[in-house]
Formats: structure tokens, C-alpha cells, sequence
């Protein structure tokens, strides 16, 4: 299988490279970190013209942790560098340790967190703990830029809310008042699967209630899925097994899974059940540093 031919720009800021997207439209591409695009290119299910590569514009790499704000963290910055890094460690291990089970090392040094998000595959890993802890998504056009909730990204399979010639150019982790997060992946094998279904889950508990819950599962509905009756139902309760437990039937009813070759729709939703419950019961004991499973 060989790449079909192909121009290729490096822009050096921002508004070259809308300038690029907005000159060539449909023949012109986004490449970020590649590991995406570039086999859909040679199993040719695309064959853009035109790749516009982002590595070069500023800030794409940056990683930064704004006191009493939140984590700037850059689209080109790479999964390894997020499961690596110090400063998103010392705040959400949860985010690092969605990133260090992704995919194998080589896919993780090159794969970025821009092109997990924009690809919109319903199984991604970065997307659900990061909606949990509400994070947000900066994303820059010809006109200028737009923020918006990360969860608002996302449309479909392979479909975002981002025009042809925009890019996502960073997410923003805020500081909030959650106590724990944890994020746990269920996957055919233990390095370079996909999920079959993965749940993020972040919480506010004070004195043993729960005054706040965000729960996201991946890989069971065409987008990221906020749980908000499993959110709606958790506030206010005691963090109890009992409670969790409970909470994991309500995540096992508004789950949306699909049957594929990965899963049965009914084993996706018995995943969901057992892993919101763990995830919760976790995040009680061990906050953001929670770990479940391997
Ligand atoms: C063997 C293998 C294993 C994998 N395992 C996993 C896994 O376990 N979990 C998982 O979630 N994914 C997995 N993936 C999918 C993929 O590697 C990741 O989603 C990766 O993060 C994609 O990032 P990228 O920079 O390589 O994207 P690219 O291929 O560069 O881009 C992907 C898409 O997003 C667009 N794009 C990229 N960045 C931007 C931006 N900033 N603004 C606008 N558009 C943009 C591109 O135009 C393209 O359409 C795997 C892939 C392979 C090949």
C-alpha cells in the first residue's frame, strides 16, 4: 500500500495555515501527528491533495499550568508527552494514565491529543476524562478564535464542529472543585486496542457526600456520552458502595452501545455497569491519583 501523492505545507502561524485551509477547502487536510490520517491515506479511504501540517505553529506544543486557572495543554503535544508530564501528573494522573494506555510507544511519541480529539473516533481515549474534569477547546479560524466546552466538539463519528479551515489549537483543564477523577479503558488487548468501552469519571465529595458528578463513557454512543442521569442521581448521595453500585445500573441504562467485532452491544453494556461502579468507588480513596484496573 503507498500514500498517494500529495503537496505539503508547513505554516508558521496560525493564520497561514486558515489561509491554506481556506484556499484549497475540500482538497486540503489537517495532518498533526499523522498516525491517523496517513493509513486512512494508504488503505484509501481519503486522498487529500493537499496536506497542511500543523507542528510548526506556536504554542502547539505547550504545556503549562496557570495558577488558580487550570492546564494549557497543546494540540501538538503528543500522548507520550502527556503521560509524562509532570505538571498534568501532579494535578490529574488520570489524564496521564488515559494517554500511557493508548495505542503502543511508536503510536504514542507521534499520535497528539489535537488528533485524538478532531478524528472523532467514538472509542478515543483522551476525550471522556477530559470532558469529566470540564475541559474546554480553544479553536482558531480565519476570523479569529472560539472557545467552547469539549464536549461540544463533537458530532458525530469522524465529525466535529470545526469548519474546514479551522483548527483546534489547545484544551484548557480547569482548576475546579473535583476531589477525584479517574478514567479506566476496557480493551481487547492490553497495548495498541482500541476501547471497547472506556469511563471517565469525575466527583466533588466533602465529609463522605457527593456534591458534584461527571461521568463519560467512550466507545458507547456515535460521541463521547455524558452520563448526566448518573450525574443527576449521584448528587447529594452518600459515597457509598451502595450508591455506586446503583449508579452503575443507571450508566448501564443510558448507555447507547452498538454490536461490532470488538463487543456485543449487551457485553459493552455490562462493561459500563462494573466500570462506573469501580471507577467511583476508587476516586473516594485515592482522588485523582485513582487507578483502576492495570
Ligand atoms: C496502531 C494504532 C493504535 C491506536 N490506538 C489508539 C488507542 O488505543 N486509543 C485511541 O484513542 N486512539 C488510538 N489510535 C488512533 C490515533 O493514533 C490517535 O487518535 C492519535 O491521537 C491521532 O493523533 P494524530 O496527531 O496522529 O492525528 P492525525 O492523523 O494527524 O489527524 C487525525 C485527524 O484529525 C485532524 N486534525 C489533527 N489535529 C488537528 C487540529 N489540531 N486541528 C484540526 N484538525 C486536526 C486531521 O486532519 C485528521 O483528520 C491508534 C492508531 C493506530 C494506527
Amino acid at each position: 500500500m503507498h500514500l498517494p501523492d500529495f503537496d505539503f505545507y508547513a505554516p508558521e502561524s496560525v493564520a497561514e495555515a486558515c489561509e491554506l485551509m481556506t484556499r484549497y477547502q475540500d482538497e486540503a487536510r489537517v495532518i498533526n501527528g499523522g498516525t491517523d490520517i496517513l493509513p486512512r491515506m494508504k488503505n484509501q479511504v481519503m486522498a487529500p491533495a493537499i496536506l497542511v501540517s500543523i507542528k510548526r505553529l506556536p504554542g502547539m506544543k505547550r504545556i503549562e499550568y496557570i495558577p488558580g486557572k487550570g492546564i494549557v495543554i497543546g494540540a501538538g503535544v503528543t500522548l507520550n508527552e502527556i503521560a509524562l508530564s509532570e505538571v498534568i501528573e501532579s494535578k490529574y494522573h488520570s489524564i496521564c494514565h488515559a494517554a500511557a494506555h493508548m495505542a503502543a510507544n511508536q503510536i504514542r511519541n507521534i499520535g497528539t491529543l489535537g488528533g485524538n480529539i478532531v478524528a472523532s473516533i467514538p472509542s478515543a481515549d483522551m476525550p471522556p476524562i477530559l470532558i469529566a474534569l470540564g475541559a474546554t477547546a480553544k479553536i482558531a479560524g480565519p476570523t479569529g478564535e472560539r472557545v467552547m466546552p469539549l464536549e461540544d466538539v463533537f458530532t458525530g463519528p469522524g465529525k466535529t464542529v470545526l469548519a474546514k479551515n479551522e483548527i483546534l489549537t489547545e484544551v484548557f483543564v480547569p482548576d475546579g472543585k473535583m476531589t477525584g477523577s479517574a478514567y479506566h479503558k476496557f480493551a481487547l488487548r492490553r497495548a495498541g486496542a482500541l476501547a471497547v468501552v472506556g469511563v471517565a469519571v469525575a466527583v466533588e465529595i466533602e465529609k463522605g457526600v457527593i456534591k458534584d458528578a461527571r461521568v463519560v463513557l467512550g466507545a458507547v454512543a456515535p460521541v463521547p456520552l455524558r452520563a448526566v442521569k448518573v450525574d443527576a442521581f449521584l448528587k447529594g448521595k452518600p459515597a457509598t458502595d451502595e450508591v455506586f453500585a446503583e449508579a452503575g445500573e443507571i450508566a448501564y441504562d443510558e448507555c447507547r452501545p452498538i454490536t461490532d467485532f470488538r463487543a456485543s452491544a449487551e457485553y459493552r453494556r455490562e462493561l459500563v455497569k462494573v466500570y462506573t461502579k469501580r471507577c467511583l468507588k476508587k476516586v473516594v480513596t485515592d482522588g485523582h491519583k485513582a487507578v483502576v484496573g492495570g
